[in-house]
């Protein structure tokens, strides 16, 4: 549930996009462009169901399957899927 409102401040909700800053496995993941609704007073984050079960899996394979041990690129880091092929 998305509030029309920020329940902090009482600050108008915009639709946007944030980093997402996560720990797996002792390793610091960073997921980029996060689609959210962000608090224009305080700045304070909130998350769609959808997306933070999208978040959930994400780091239930990124401790699975040891995705934080490899030297990925954060910008590779991709909510919707694994990581792309490299592109030629
Ligand atoms: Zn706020």
């Amino acid at each position: 549930m998305i509030p029309g409102q920020c329940s902090l401040c009482y600050g108008k909700l915009q639709e946007g996009k944030t980093d997402f800053l996560a720990q797996a496995g002792g390793e610091a993941i960073v997921i980029k462009d996060v689609p959210a609704h962000i608090c224009e007073q305080c700045g304070k984050t909130y998350y769609t169901v959808s997306i933070s079960r999208k978040m959930d899996e994400f780091m239930y394979e990124a401790q699975t399957k040891k995705l934080c041990m490899q030297p990925v690129p954060e910008e590779e880091v991709s909510l919707y899927g694994q990581i792309p092929a490299k592109k030629k």
